[in-house]
This record gives C-alpha cells, structure tokens and sequence, in this order.
C-alpha cells in the first residue's frame, strides 16, 4: 500500500459534465458555486493550484465528428468550449477574492493570457489559481491529456480528476451493485482492464512520468481538501 501524501502544489481536472450539474448540458453556477469555495478553501491553506477544465458539457469534437463534421473543426470548437467553462470559473474564483489567471493554449489576448509555463508556475508561486483554457491546443487530444501534461509541466505533485463517483470500480456502479472500488491501483491495470479513468494517452502519460493520479468526488462536501490532506479518498493510480 503506498501512503496518501500532503500535497503542495496540485493540477485539479474538473470535467464540463461536472459543471452541468443536473442539468447535464451548460453551466450551473450552484455547482461553479461549490467547486469555487472547494478550491478557495485548499488555496486559503496555502497549496499551490492549477486547474484544467474540460469542455464536454458544451461540445465535444468526437461527437461533432460522428454527426458529418470535420474532426478537426469540432475538436477547435470543443477547445473554445473549455474556454467558456474557464471563465466561468475565473468569474466564480475572482468574486471569493481568489487570485486567478487563464491561460489559453489558443491565443485570444482580449480576455486570457497566451499559455507560457515559466509565467505560470510565476503565478503558483504567488498563490494565483492557473486556469487552463483551450486544452493542449491541438485536436485529437483531450482536456483529460491536456491535465496530465500541465501537471508535469508545473511539477504538480498529483492530478487530481474530479469525477461524480468516490473512485475508480471494477464496473460501472450505477448499473452493476456488485461493482466495488479500488483504493490503489497501478496504471497498467487501468490500461489491461480498459476502465474508464482517464483516456489511454492521459493514463500513458501519467504512467511513463510516474504522475500519481487521485479519482474522487468533487461533490462530496470538503472532499478536495482531504484528498490534498493525504486522506485516503478516492482512488490513487500509481506505480
Ligand atoms: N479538445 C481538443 N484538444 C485538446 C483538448 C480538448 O481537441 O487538447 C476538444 C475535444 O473535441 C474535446 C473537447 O475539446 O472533446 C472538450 O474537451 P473534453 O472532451 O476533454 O472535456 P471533458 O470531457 O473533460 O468535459
């Protein structure tokens, strides 16, 4: 068993889904409500915080694809959905009075900053929450990649994919009552039995640069802030 650690400096992944709520399409600001005051919470006790946001609840380019669009075309405007999502974060952040700074992978100026790693890790440093718009800014990939690649790049200590359910399981809960969760479990296992954590390249990536991943519940109240605490929450994905 490996121990949960306390963690500094942290790359948190919030699906678009997630920010759907009930509602299962947009954005519902009571949840942007709740996943800001979890976040300004870990950041008032002094971790450092970047945030990849996804677009799903939006656009999704595979889903575009499938109808007759140009794959390509509909990844772009899946990536100009993240950034919708971005801001809406930011906008939820800033009126806690968290510090916060978008970054987009897709240069708009008038309303993010171009992504440049050194200045990001500049804003971590000074306590500033990093928003990550626009995924890796190329098609093809996903926000889920686009995490495990930020993470690296700010020498995150852990991603932290924040999902509807407590973990990872052997089975879709929701369907299967037998289903039963994992509190560890290694990337290659993921891989092998195809469950549905992250997509592969996220997982290889996490894999090949030994990132630990942690799966749990953002809805689960204070749950991000145990998770950070070195609880034993969720699922850890490691070595
Ligand atoms: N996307 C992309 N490149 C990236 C990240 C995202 O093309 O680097 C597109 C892709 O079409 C994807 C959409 O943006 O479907 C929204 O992102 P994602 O599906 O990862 O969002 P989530 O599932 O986290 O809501």
């Amino acid at each position: 068993m490996v121990k949960r650690e306390h963690y500094k400096r942290v790359l948190l992944k919030i699906s678009g889904e997630a920010l759907a709520g009930g509602e299962g399409y947009g954005i519902d600001t009571d949840v942007l409500e709740i996943v800001a005051n979890e976040i300004k919470e870990v950041r008032d006790s002094g971790v450092e915080i970047a945030v990849v946001v996804g677009g799903g609840n939006i656009f999704r380019g595979v889903k575009g694809a499938t109808k007759g669009m140009d794959r390509a075309t509909a990844d772009y405007m899946g990536m100009l959905a993240t950034v919708l999502n971005c801001l809406a974060l930011q906008d939820s952040l800033e009126r806690k009075k968290v510090f916060t700074r978008v970054q987009s992978a897709i240069e708009m100026r008038a309303l993010a900053e171009p992504y440049i790693r050194r200045k990001a890790i500049r804003h971590l440093e000074k306590g500033r929450v990093v928003i990550f718009a626009a995924g890796v800014g190329s098609p093809y990939f996903t926000t889920d990649t686009t995490a495990a690649l930020r993470a690296m790049e700010m020498n995150c200590q852990v991603l932290l994919k924040a999902t509807k359910v407590d973990g990872v399981y052997t089975d879709d809960p929701k369907t299967n009552a037998a289903a039963t969760r994992f509190d560890q479990i290694s990337y290659l296992e993921v891989l092998q039995k195809g469950l549905k954590v992250m997509d592969s390249t996220a997982i290889s990536l996490c894999m090949d640069n030994k990132l630990p991943i942690v799966v749990f519940n953002l809805n689960e109240n204070g749950a991000l802030k145990r998770v950070i605490h070195g609880e034993t929450l969720g699922t850890l994905v490691h070595s």
